[in-house]
């Protein structure tokens, strides 16, 4: 067809696709926003169609800019390959059904994030796959919950919100003596403190909401294992949707590049505000696994690296919702709202937010009491989240 005698409307549509043919590329990955990809013959369409990994096809299936953050973060996480998904959520729950069918049991612990509770507690059952839900760390009391029908041990490295620290590598021989797979919510830890593969999981999840993107600007999640457990999970769960768009997956790549030094200070300005909390007497506790009186601070220099991590919990004495809210209202740097693993820091109490449908004893059996706070330290001087924390306190 001659170029000339296309109509205006044609030309619109079809202006050039392709790239310059120059000998440099970009250093930052393109966003190749686009639904699907035109081939050249069935002979290539039919190959894309038959490895998913050889060509893109349609972006729900996979796209360069996502395809390129799945490999990266594989990387990092020392893992075989990996998927992306439009949420933590989602990749939660395509781990859970790529891994159980109706009939299947998982073993998972009493504090975990509210939104992975409520998936296993109400949605899962619905589709008769049923969880035990087991106080984090008591390894015996794991082994007794295990029957022939667990097809996955399910933990977080470090436990939202109460920061448990995961014996990973008891974990892996528990799972694996019974058959069944170790996955694990590394999203608290990110891969710089953590590679839970490297200590016997099989596949590791992560909201990339979190430190992944770390800016507080998008919702994203991410599913890593061995390649051909990976392959299977994504021919299974291209039916089901909930893939990464490419802007996201762009942005992610993005917060990639920053995420040892973006680690680097807030696990040092957690650990300062950490041993400032406990130090006084207006706070009951701090949950902090870099303070040598938490319950897994042995487990958690075996397990972590690089630090402890920028999250911190604590418990108010007195700490009924008003006193909460008391504090919670008179921060000023520190901003009352959901989410972790942003530049800004967040704080909450998990009771009435994250955790609110957690029903009493299940809340008392994951250590949430109401003056409990979750605190996401942030990128800010330090000082400066003394000091607001210090006259919120007093408040
Ligand atoms: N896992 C953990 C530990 C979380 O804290 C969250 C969200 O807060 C999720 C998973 C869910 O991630 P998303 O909000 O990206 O779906």
């Amino acid at each position: 067809m001659k170029k000339d005698d296309l109509g205006f409307s044609t030309r619109a549509i079809h202006t050039s696709i392709a790239a310059p043919d120059v000998p440099s590329t970009p250093i930052a990955i393109p966003i190749h926003q686009t639904a699907s990809f035109a081939f050249d013959g069935t002979t290539h369409l039919d190959a894309a169609l038959e490895d998913l990994g050889s060509g893109f096809v349609y972006s729900r299936l996979t796209n360069p800019t996502v395809d390129a953050l799945e490999r990266g973060v594989a990387d990092l996480e020392r893992g075989g390959a990996a998927l992306a998904f439009s949420s933590g959520m989602a990749a939660i729950h395509g781990a859970l059904i790529g891994t159980c069918k109706s009939g299947d049991h998982i073993v998972a612990p009493s504090a975990l994030y509210g939104g992975s509770f409520g998936l296993m507690k109400k949605v899962l059952p619905r589709y008769g796959v049923t969880t035990t839900f087991v106080e984090n760390g008591d390894l015996e009391a794991i082994k007794a919950a295990m029957r022939p029908e667990t097809k996955v041990v399910y933990t977080e490295t470090i436990a939202n919100p109460n920061l448990a620290v995961a014996d990973l590598p008891a974990l892996a021989r528990i799972a694996h003596d019974a058959q069944a797979k170790l996955v694990v919510d590394n999203t608290f830890a990110s891969p710089y403190l953590c590679r839970p593969i490297e200590h016997g999981a099989d596949i590791v999840v992560h909201s990339a909401s979190k430190y992944l993107g770390g800016h507080g600007d998008l919702i994203g999640g991410m599913l890593i294992g061995g390649r051909d457990e990976v392959t299977e999970l994504q021919r299974l769960l291209i039916e089901v949707g909930g893939a990464m768009a490419p802007f996201v997956a762009w942005l992610v790549l993005r917060g990639l590049k920053t995420l040892s030094l973006r680690m680097n200070q807030h696990t040092a300005s957690a650990q300062q505000i950490a041993e400032a909390l406990d130090a006084r007497d207006d706070v009951r506790v701090v949950h902090y696994p870099g303070l040598p009186n938490h319950p897994d601070h042995e487990v958690a220099k075996r397990t972590l690296s690089n630090g402890f991590g920028g999250m911190v919990a604590f418990e108010l004495v007195g700490g009924d919702r008003a006193r909460v809210s008391r504090f919670l209202d008179a921060l000023e740097l520190i901003s009352l709202a959901g989410s972790l693993g942003d530049a800004h820091s967040l704080a909450l109490a998990p009771a009435f937010t994250t955790h609110r449908q957690f029903a009493p004893a299940e809340r008392a059996a994951a250590g949430i009491p109401d003056g409990f706070i979750r605190l996401s330290v942030g990128l800010e001087d330090p000082k400066d989240l003394l000091a607001d924390l210090d006259a919120a306190l007093g408040a």
